[in-house]
């Protein structure tokens, strides 16, 4: 067995794991990052990210910092919107249905601006989403929804920033190193066993941050802890997540903690690999739901499709789909609308039909009762209020009328040819359980109190999100506890 010395270990090599690592070297320490997957794969679930970001913002001169080189047709062709602290404590408060930690929320909330701020301090660069969070209505663009930038080549491009960022400031990285325990002594974390491509090694440390991820990737835990049918998702990122961080800090007494029956899950090709392709990342998902009506296998629709903007419903609709026969949906799209549709509609090998008529379609969609299908698209049809006016950017009202499944915005007949449908199914994101920080970061066991030395955050560090999420706040979330994590990770080091 082999021996290394640092001041503070961190276990994972996502976006939170770097942000802890970064955030520890600049308060002067001496740091390892222990990532499980090969050089080629790493990153985690950030890597298959498109590297949007949550972010308390005032307007177009915050936008501005953050993406100085704006051009002038940009800006005026362009409403930035805003989204103030109490907006993003708003959405926490209704999508988690009242269940966030309001400390640890408090802490993500006052924390996002800035956060993104010191990421573009380690070199990372943001442009603003235009094709994901705004649509063009009368000649004028109008971002919604509380996300306006993301990062410059999505989430393989926050990643690369990150590791060259940690190149720079010296922390070393090992890859291939799975992380098995925690060293205690007398209750004091001081450091890590880990596996060096099968070879047993010990990193000791003063301080150790997990930032591991969830337990999506394990069809077992999944089963566990999610419930019957959660074997049979599709995992949407990476599959090292499989809850080993969770369970190494729960040997040494961490509090599991949070939403431990609740998950991240949206819409996902039918046919996408069991786990996230790094090629193509995020496009497995099909997300301008909003936009067409759903079918299951028994030609009904199930859910309301406009009941919100997409990154206050996306999260919560992968359940919704699991529980379906088959565990798989159809959207139907008119033509209409199609316009609407995000780049991840026009990926080579979506599960994709096309017809000029809505019989030869639905014949088409394998596994759904045709004739019923045509009836719910005829009772639909005749219940969209044709008399309020369609607009993509706001909440517009144009719903149906008497449906026992409503659709409340958004509502377009599906009439004029050609047609499209999708067939997507289950795919999960992360887990919402782990165990327990405060505000510091720190790790706490049973009776609420910090086991000395352990420092946690992002996915792994529950309490922040409950039966839903507003999207693109996993990154952020990361980068705040991940700062505030380096950061007393490094004091609690050099005083002991
Ligand atoms: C397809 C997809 C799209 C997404 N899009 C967005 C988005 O645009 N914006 C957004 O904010 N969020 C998005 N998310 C959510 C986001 O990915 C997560 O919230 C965030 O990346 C979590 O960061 P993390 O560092 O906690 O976990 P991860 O990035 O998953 O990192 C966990 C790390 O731990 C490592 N690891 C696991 N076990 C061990 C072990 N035993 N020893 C050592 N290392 C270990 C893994 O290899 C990995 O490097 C998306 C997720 C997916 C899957």
């Amino acid at each position: 067995m082999s021996n290394q010395e640092y001041d503070v270990v961190v276990v994972g090599g996502g976006n939170a794991a770097l942000s802890s690592a970064l955030s520890a070297a600049e308060h002067g320490a001496r740091v390892a990052v222990l990532e499980r997957a090969p050089e080629e794969e790493r990153g985690g679930n950030s890597a298959f990210t498109a590297g949007t970001m949550r972010a308390v913002y005032s307007g177009l001169e915050d936008i501005k910092q953050l993406v100085p080189d704006l051009s002038e047709t940009e800006i005026a062709e362009t409403d930035f919107s805003s989204y103030s602290e109490e907006n993003f404590f708003d959405d926490m408060a209704r999508v988690t249905r009242y269940r966030t930690n309001p400390d640890l929320c408090e802490i993500l909330v006052r924390g996002s601006n800035q956060a993104l701020h010191w990421l573009r301090r380690q070199g990372v660069r943001f442009i603003p989403v235009y094709g994901a969070q705004s649509f063009k209505v009368d000649g004028k663009r109008k971002f919604w929804g509380g996300v306006t930038v993301g990062v410059v080549g999505g989430g393989v491009g926050l990643v690369d920033y990150l590791y060259a960022a940690a190149k720079r400031a010296g922390i070393d990285v090992y890859y291939q190193t799975e992380a098995r325990s925690l060293l205690q002594t007398d209750g004091v974390v001081h450091g890590v066993r880990a596996e060096i491509a099968g070879k047993k090694t010990e990193f000791q440390a003063r301080a150790v941050i997990m930032a591991a991820g969830g337990f999506q990737a394990n069809a077992d835990w999944r089963t566990r802890y999610l419930g019957p049918g959660w074997d049979l998702a599709k995992v949407r990122g990476t599959r090292y997540n499989t809850g080993g961080g969770i369970s190494m800090a729960l040997e040494v007494g961490a509090q599991p903690y949070g939403n431990w029956s609740g998950c991240h899950a949206t819409e996902w090709d039918m046919n996408a690999p069991d786990f996230g392709d790094r090629m193509v990342g995020d496009r497995f998902q099909k997300h301008s739901y909003p936009f067409c009506v759903m079918v299951n296998n028994d030609g009904r629709r199930f859910v309301d499709e406009g009941a919100d903007f997409r990154n206050y419903t996306y999260a919560k609709y992968g359940r919704v789909i699991l529980e379906q026969p088959g565990q798989v949906a159809w959207q139907i799209w008119d033509s209409k609308v199609l316009h609407l549709q995000r780049d991840e509609y026009h990926i080579k090998g979506a599960t994709k039909l096309r017809a000029d008529t809505l019989e030869a379609l639905v014949a088409r969609m394998e596994g759904v009762d045709a004739k019923q299908c045509l009836a719910t698209l005829r009772e639909y049809n005749a219940a969209v209020k044709k008399d309020i006016p369609f607009n993509p950017n706001v909440l517009d009202g144009r719903g149906t009328q008497g449906l026992p499944v409503p659709k409340s915005n958004w509502a377009n007949t599906i009439e004029d040819g050609p047609f499209e449908a999708y067939g997507v199914t289950c795919g999960i994101t992360f887990t919402f359980g782990g165990i327990k920080i405060n505000t510091e970061a720190q790790v706490l066991n049973m009776a609420d109190r910090p086991l000395p030395g352990l420092y946690a955050a992002g996915e792994m560090a529950a309490g922040v999100f409950y039966f839903n999420y507003p999207g693109s706040s996993g990154l952020t979330n990361g980068t705040v506890f991940g700062r505030i994590a380096g950061r007393n990770a490094t004091d609690f080091a050099k005083n002991h």
